[in-house]
C-alpha cells in the first residue's frame, strides 16, 4: 500500500515535471478559416486548395520534423525566429513558411477590406506615412520591389512604432537575419504560386485586388496586443 502510494506521488511528481517542459503547445496546422472558394475577389479556389492544403502542409511537416531532429520541441516558434540565423536552413524555410502563411489566412476573409474595423490603427498609419494613400503606396511598392519569392509585410517594432518592409524566400520580421525587426500584423505572399493561376505575370493585379479581403479587425487585434 505504502509503495502504491509513493509510486503514486513519484506519478505526479514526473508528470508535473513534464508538463513544465512542454510549456509551449505543440505546433499545429491551422484549420483554413474560410472555403476555399471564399476569396474569389481576390484568389481564386483552386489556388487556394493547392497553397493552404499542399504548399503550406508541406512547409508545416517539414517544420515540424525540423524541430523533432534539432530538439526544438516545447519553444515558441519566435523564440526560434529570435535565434534562427544559428540553426538549420530548414528551420528558416519552413518555420517561415508555416508562420508566414498561418498569419496570411487569418488576416483575410470573405468580409474584409472595411477600414473602418481598424480604427486604432488606421491613425496610427496616418501618423507614421502621413497618409492611408501613402501606406498603401509604400506596401504595394514593397509587394512588386521584392524580386522573385518572397513577402511584403506591415509590423510593429520593439518601440510599438509601424514600418512596411519585405523579406525574400520564407524569412519574416521576426528572424534574427531580418533587415528591420518586428512582429509582423499583416504580411502579402508574393510568391508565384500564390496567384499564378490566375493573374500569371501580373504580381501588380494581384496586389491591388489583396485590399478587397484584408481582415482589418483582425489585424486591429493583432496591433493591440503589440502596443498596449
Ligand atoms: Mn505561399
Amino acid at each position: 500500500m505504502k509503495t502504491l502510494l509513493i509510486s503514486s506521488l513519484l506519478l505526479v511528481i514526473l508528470t508535473a515535471k513534464t508538463h513544465v517542459a512542454t510549456a509551449q503547445p505543440a505546433h499545429e496546422f491551422p484549420p483554413l478559416p474560410y472555403p476555399y472558394s471564399a476569396l474569389e475577389a481576390f484568389i481564386d479556389a483552386t489556388t487556394m486548395e493547392i497553397h493552404y492544403s499542399r504548399h503550406h502542409r508541406g512547409y508545416f511537416n517539414n517544420f515540424v520534423k525540423g524541430v523533432e531532429e534539432n530538439n526544438l520541441g516545447g519553444i515558441a516558434i519566435e523564440d526560434i525566429f529570435a535565434r534562427v540565423s544559428e540553426l538549420p536552413i530548414t528551420i528558416r524555410n519552413n518555420g517561415g513558411g508555416h508562420y508566414n502563411h498561418n498569419l496570411f489566412w487569418k488576416i483575410m476573409s470573405p468580409y474584409g477590406g472595411d477600414t473602418g474595423a481598424a480604427p486604432k490603427l488606421l491613425d496610427a498609419i496616418k501618423i507614421t506615412f502621413g497618409s492611408w494613400e501613402s501606406f498603401v503606396g509604400k506596401f504595394q511598392a514593397a509587394a512588386l520591389g521584392q524580386f522573385g519569392s518572397g513577402w511584403a509585410w506591415l509590423s510593429v517594432n520593439s518601440q510599438g512604432n509601424l514600418f512596411v518592409s519585405s523579406t525574400p524566400n520564407q524569412d519574416n520580421p521576426l528572424m534574427d537575419v531580418a533587415g528591420q525587426r518586428g512582429t509582423p500584423i499583416l504580411g502579402l505572399d508574393v510568391w508565384e504560386h500564390a496567384y499564378y493561376l490566375r493573374y500569371q505575370n501580373r504580381r501588380a493585379d494581384y496586389v491591388a485586388n489583396f485590399w478587397k479581403v484584408v481582415n482589418w479587425a483582425e489585424v486591429e487585434r493583432r496591433y493591440k496586443e503589440l502596443v498596449k
